[in-house]
């Protein structure tokens, strides 16, 4: 018999948290989505409100939080360079004592825990492409550093409390991941350029757009999640979950004004400080340890992504215009 679980998603109103409570209600699940609102929206979960095993509950996690469940995925935190860059101090806490937080939680049901942790934590990358044994380079003094060092410390609590209180934890290293969903307007790359190629504005690539990125499509990363909180007891990791298609931020850029067709400029503009030159998962252990790997490729999941943003900038345009 299936047995149904009671699952917590904090951040479950952002864009991967979304999608994952979505994924868990479909699955036949009950949910409760826990979130500030800070970058989330209640419209990411709009449609997900019908339904009687979804709640919401407007909570900030760097408080306590006292309530039942089986399971918790832990993705509250703002994800993009200006978001997490507009209050730092703000971006420490969630990360450091919102953990402390769902791990006592975690800790008082004897509930399993798992932590959206980042790419980040390897910072400006020495080794190419980044496996999980590479410690990472990062600045622990620059304006990424509220988010890179607040991950690294996140993780350090996860395995501090697996070790001191025997709690069944799991941890991913999530890599840059797009989909449908995503902000508008919160500066990350994909949604940047396609939603200025949709408006016919110039695309702004920083730098010479020679820095790389992998991308990795929504749905194939909340199937990692999922295999990862269903991973043996024993298996704990971090583990690295992304695409490992290495693209160049120009490639991305003329290939999203191809996929558009739009007759914009490509224009320059300065990079940001302390912008990782390349970023690349080696992800041999999710595939042998999770039987996992991404399967949507980079051009399907841009046009789904395109079709989402033609939508939801053609409903703006007309809700401005009554
Ligand atoms: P997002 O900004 O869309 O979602 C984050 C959600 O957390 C938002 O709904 C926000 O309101 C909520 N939140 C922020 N602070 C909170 C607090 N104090 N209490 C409760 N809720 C809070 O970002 P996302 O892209 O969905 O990322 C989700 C998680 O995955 C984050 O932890 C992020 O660090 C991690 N991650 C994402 C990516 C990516 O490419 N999307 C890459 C690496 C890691
Ligand atoms: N906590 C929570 N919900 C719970 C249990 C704990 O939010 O159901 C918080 C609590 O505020 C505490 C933190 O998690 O500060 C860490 O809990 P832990 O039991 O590890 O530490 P302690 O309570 O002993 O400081
Ligand atoms: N970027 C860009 N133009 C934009 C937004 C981002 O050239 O309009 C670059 C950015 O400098 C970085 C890459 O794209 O090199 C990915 O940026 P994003 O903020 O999406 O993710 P992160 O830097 O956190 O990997």
């Amino acid at each position: 018999m299936h047995l149904k679980k009671r699952i917590i998603v904090t951040g479950g109103a952002g864009f991967l948290g979304s999608h994952l409570c979505e994924f868990l209600l479909c699955a036949g699940n009950e949910v409760l989505c826990v979130d500030n609102f800070f970058t989330g929206s209640k419209m990411t979960v709009e449609h997900l409100l019908d339904n009687p095993n979804f709640d919401v509950i407007r909570h900030d996690i760097t408080f306590p939080l006292y309530l039942e469940a089986d399971e918790i995925y832990n993705l509250a935190c703002p994800a993009s360079p200006i978001h997490y860059q507009n209050d730092p101090v703000q971006t420490t806490k969630v990360c450091v004592h919102g953990s402390i937080n769902m791990l006592g939680l975690a800790k008082r049901l004897r509930a399993k825990i798992m932590q959206a942790s980042t790419s980040e934590v390897y910072g400006d990358p020495a080794i190419h492409p980044q496996p999980e044994s590479y410690r990472g380079d990062v600045n622990p003094i620059g304006p990424r550093s509220c988010y890179d060092e607040g991950k690294r410390c996140a993780e350090t609590l996860f395995f501090d409390y697996h070790r001191q209180h025997n709690l069944q934890i799991k941890v991913a290293r999530i890599f840059n991941t797009y989909g449908p969903r995503m902000h508008p307007n919160d500066g990350r790359v994909v949604s940047n350029f396609i939603c200025q190629a949709l408006r016919g504005d110039p695309i702004t690539v920083y730098g010479d757009g020679s820095q790389t990125r992998s991308f990795c499509y929504v749905d194939d990363m909340i199937a990692g999640f999922i295999k990862l909180m269903h991973s043996r007891d024993g298996f704990i990791g971090p583990v690295n979950l992304g695409n490992p298609g290495e693209y160049s931020i120009l490639q991305i850029a003329e290939t999203v004004r191809e996929l558009i067709g739009a007759s914009v400029e490509i224009v320059f503009k300065e990079l940001p400080q302390d912008d990782p030159r390349r970023r690349q998962p080696d992800i041999s252990l999710a595939k042998q340890e999770l039987d996992w790997e991404p399967t949507v490729p980079l051009r399907e999941g841009l046009e789904k992504t395109i079709a989402y943003f033609d939508d939801f900038l053609t409903s703006l345009k007309q809700a401005n215009e009554k």
